[in-house]
Formats: C-alpha cells, sequence, structure tokens
C-alpha cells in the first residue's frame, strides 16, 4: 500500500481506492477477516480488518518474513510490439520477479505510441504491474515507462546491462547469458533489453554494446517478442536462485 506511515504491529491503518475496493467489493471481506499488506521499502504485514463501512481499516498483527523478490533488480526493456503484447510482458514479467519495464522506439519497431496516448498506456499498464504483483504477493510492484530511443535507454543507470540478440544465438553465445548472469551480485541493478518483431537494427546492437550491454543468445530458436523476456527471466532466477 502507498503509505509514508510507519508499519508496526498494533497500529491501524486506512485502506482507500483500490485496495478498499478488492477488499470489499472483489474479495467481499468483512471486519475478523486477514489481509496482507505491503508497504514501500518491501515490509509485508498480516493485518486484521477493523472495519468495512463507512471506510476500510486494518490493524497490523505482524511482520512476514517472507521474501519473494529476485536478489537483483532487474528490469526488462522491450521494443514497441504491436497490440496486447505489452500489457503481456508486464502481467507475466511482474510474475517473474521483474522490477521494471521500459517500453522503448526503435528503427524497425511497426508499433508506435501515440503521444497523446501514452500517458494512458502507462497508466494502465502500471494497473497490470499492480494487480499482478498482488496476486504473485510480490513485495515490489514493477515501475512501467516509456523511453523514445535506444539512445535515452542507453542513459539508464545499471550495473549490468544484456542485449538478447537472434545473431548472437546464431553465433552460438548463448553460454554468454549463464557467464554474465553468474557475475551478478545480490542487489545490483541489470537491465535486459529485447528487440520488437522486426528486431534490432544491427546499429542499435552496436549502440547498446558501446554503452556497456552485452551481447547475449536465448538459445537457437527465435522466440516472439513477448517470449524472449519471459526466457531471460526465467533463467536469470534459475542461476540465481539455485
Ligand atoms: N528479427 C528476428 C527475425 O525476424 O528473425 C526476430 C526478432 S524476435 C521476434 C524479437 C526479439 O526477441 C529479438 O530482437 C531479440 O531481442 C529477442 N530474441 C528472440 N529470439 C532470440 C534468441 N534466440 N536469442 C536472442 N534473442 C532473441
Amino acid at each position: 500500500i502507498d503509505t509514508a506511515m510507519t508499519a508496526a504491529p498494533g497500529t491501524t491503518v486506512t485502506l482507500t481506492g483500490e485496495i478498499a475496493h478488492h477488499i470489499v467489493r472483489v474479495m467481499r471481506m468483512a471486519p475478523k477477516d486477514k489481509v496482507e499488506l505491503v508497504f514501500p521499502h518491501q515490509q509485508a504485514y498480516v493485518a486484521e480488518l477493523t472495519q468495512t463501512t463507512p471506510t476500510v481499516a486494518a490493524r497490523l498483527i505482524a511482520q512476514l518474513s517472507f521474501n519473494s523478490e529476485l536478489p537483483v533488480a532487474v528490469t526488462i526493456a522491450c521494443g514497441l510490439s504491436k497490440k496486447d503484447k505489452a500489457d503481456w510482458i508486464v502481467q507475466k514479467g511482474t510474475e517473474l520477479g521483474a522490477q521494471a519495464f521500459v517500453f522503448f522506439a526503435s528503427t524497425y519497431a511497426i508499433a508506435k505510441w501515440d503521444p497523446k496516448k501514452q500517458v494512458k498506456k502507462l497508466e494502465r499498464l502500471q494497473k497490470i504491474a499492480r494487480d499482478a504483483a498482488r496476486q504473485s504477493h510480490r513485495l515490489v510492484v514493477p515501475e512501467v515507462r516509456y523511453q523514445k530511443n535506444v539512445t535515452a535507454l542507453c542513459q539508464l543507470p545499471k550495473d549490468q546491462g544484456v542485449v538478447a540478440y537472434e545473431e548472437a544465438a546464431k553465433a552460438g553465445e548463448t553460454a554468454q547469458l549463464v557467464q554474465v548472469t553468474q557475475q551478478l551480485k545480490p542487489g545490483q541493478r541489470v537491465i535486459g533489453v529485447f528487440g520488437p518483431e522486426g528486431g534490432f537494427a544491427p546499429q542499435e546492437v552496436t549502440q547498446l554494446n558501446a554503452a556497456g550491454f552485452t551481447t547475449v543468445g536465448l538459445g537457437p530458436r527465435i522466440l516472439r517478442a513477448e517470449t524472449a523476456p519471459m526466457y531471460y527471466l526465467s533463467a536469470l532466477s534459475t542461476i540465481l536462485e539455485l
């Protein structure tokens, strides 16, 4: 929940907006029912509802000690794809542990984001991230952003960057993904970059490489634009969480 208050057992919190709606209208909960509340800074509490009308309030009982986050902060950066692929990427990527999503315009992208509709689009994707985070018991709700080109993408802060490039897969560089992932230390920020349906223009890969992104392959099969980030997140969690 989005509050600046300091969470501690015994404290009563008032729940508003979408969360209150979810508790009362979707889950049809009543006083004494238990809920899990996640505060900023990744603290999760089990709480008991003290009232559901006229406002919704809950008393914090105990802090939960589970950790559902990956050991590193992963940003998934994707070229703009057609139809509802961005929705799918945000929903499934949140389930798989991504901490942020960036959608960027690129040379071979067929899809374009109308600047007038951009705010609404990002709000919609942010809601998908919130719902998926709640569903998969995440402690972090991933942030969704837009970047106008690869140059802007190159400037994002990171400890490690990888760019998935099918030419690298053809050249047999799939082992590179395992190697760079094993170099990650807990708490570091990694950005994984994926092309749109049309792939990357070679100069975009050169530009990303110059900005410190390592080219990696994702196996010998060409994956769809929305499958490639899921392969990466699954591989990363397998390598780092074992
Ligand atoms: N341009 C490619 C083509 O038409 O043959 C397909 C691009 S693919 C649909 C979209 C993106 O997924 C690529 O730009 C790349 O980032 C990633 N990708 C898909 N398969 C991959 C693989 N085997 N290795 C590395 N990246 C891959």
